[in-house]
């Protein structure tokens, strides 16, 4: 099984729509058309962005995928300040990531909250990028399989297999996420792969062939082909060298 790699740019809170669309019109003078025939590309700017990147995006025919940072798991309702992923999937965005380590940490989203909005995004036809990860405490006291692995089974339980094949998980040790420290590519590896091993536990070997992995944790161009040129390792969930064109396009272009 080949699986496309995916590169995913996490913007934060950063990047006004005016600041966007600068980004990302320079990012596409210095992305390969070869290298975006190869490599998925998703961009994730703040809800605000939205709409005018989706305009670029059409308007150009850009080879970048929409991509959200979280959004409700209802689809309409008394939810001040929530985003519908109904309204996105209107937007044309593909990809959304759920269970950032920030929104768990700072805004209290648990493993049930991400398996509500998980079966939301399916709903609505986009894909759910699933990021899982353990603190550094966790890593001290040799938990990061338990934690990685019960987040993975509470997000895919009771899906039916195609549904599991299309997620993308990006195993994201919290320690290392805007912090410069970066997993050793084989530790990466050792949790990507046991993260694969659940699912095929869980479904099947085409099932777990097929579910892209992400690493994510200060990821850059100076080890993005290390990371990706491990088995398990399928793509990137990229946060603070995404903000810049030219880091990211080194980084989307990491096979040389
Ligand atoms: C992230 O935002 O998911 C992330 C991994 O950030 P950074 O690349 O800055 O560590």
């Amino acid at each position: 099984m080949t699986r496309t790699p995916l590169i995913s740019g996490n913007w934060k809170m950063h990047h006004n729509h005016f600041e966007a669309i600068q980004t990302v019109q320079k990012l596409h003078y210095l992305v390969d058309k070869e290298t975006t025939e190869s490599v998925d590309v998703s961009i994730h700017p703040p809800f605000t962005d939205l709409r005018s990147i989706q305009t670029l995006i059409d308007a150009d025919d850009l080879p970048f995928a929409l991509g959200a940072q979280h959004c409700h798991w209802e689809d309409k309702g008394a939810f001040t300040g929530e985003v519908s992923p109904v309204f996105l999937a209107k937007l044309d965005v593909k990809y959304v990531i759920v269970g950032h380590s920030e929104r768990r940490e700072l805004f209290g989203e648990t493993d049930e909250m991400v398996a509500a909005k998980v079966s939301a995004i399916q709903k609505h036809g986009m894909t759910p990028i699933v990021c899982v990860g353990e603190t550094l405490d966790e890593r001290e006291a040799g938990d990061t399989e338990d934690k990685v692995l019960g987040q993975i089974d509470t997000a895919v339980a009771g899906r039916a297999k195609a549904q599991i094949a299309s997620l993308v998980i990006a195993y994201e040790p919290i320690w290392a996420i805007g912090t410069g420290k970066t997993a050793t590519s084989d530790d990466a590896q050792t949790v990507c792969h046991s993260i694969r091993e659940r699912i095929r536990h869980l479904t099947d070997a085409a099932t777990a062939d097929a579910v892209r992995i992400q690493y994510g944790g200060s990821v850059k161009a100076a080890n993005i082909a290390e990371l990706m040129a491990q088995p398990d390792i399928d793509g990137a969930l990229v946060g603070g060298a995404s903000l810049d064109p030219d880091e990211f396009a080194k980084i989307i272009a990491y096979q040389g």
